[in-house]
């Protein structure tokens, strides 16, 4: 069985070059374009690993992120943060919010398959 990832983002251009091009490389996917539904997706589809846009309408990134962690069966899903937005201290900030990795945008859809299959190898960092 391939992989299953939750792609969480209100962009729709973002969305369909993510989504395309992992589906592309095998992975079964599956897609949010709010927090709120993001969390709804998460506990529905049980994704293997998530992509996280940080600015999202009803709830941003780091929130539902933060929700997830406080589910048991979320404490180990690997997520990885889709953003333009990071400034100097934003990787800290998303990595204290229980985030992974981070994926600039735009997107490289030339990295992007190598980092995910990195992740869904490497797992969440047992220490966090
Ligand atoms: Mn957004």
């Amino acid at each position: 069985m391939p992989a299953k990832i939750l792609v969480v983002e209100d962009n729709l251009q973002s969305m369909k070059v993510v989504t395309m091009t992992l589906k592309y490389h095998g992975y079964n996917l599956v897609q949010a374009s709010d927090g709120e539904q993001a969390l709804e997706m998460a506990v529905k589809e049980k994704p293997d690993l998530i992509i996280m846009d940080i600015r999202l309408p009803k709830m941003d990134g780091m929130e539902v992120t933060q929700k997830l962690r406080e589910i048991p069966a979320f404490k180990r899903t690997p997520i990885l943060v889709l953003t333009a937005y990071a400034m100097k201290g934003d990787k800290e900030k998303f990595l204290a919010a229980g985030c992974d990795g981070y994926i600039p945008k735009p997107v490289n859809t030339r990295q992007l398959p190598g980092l995910v299959a990195d992740m869904l190898a490497k797992g969440r960092n047992k220490t966090t």
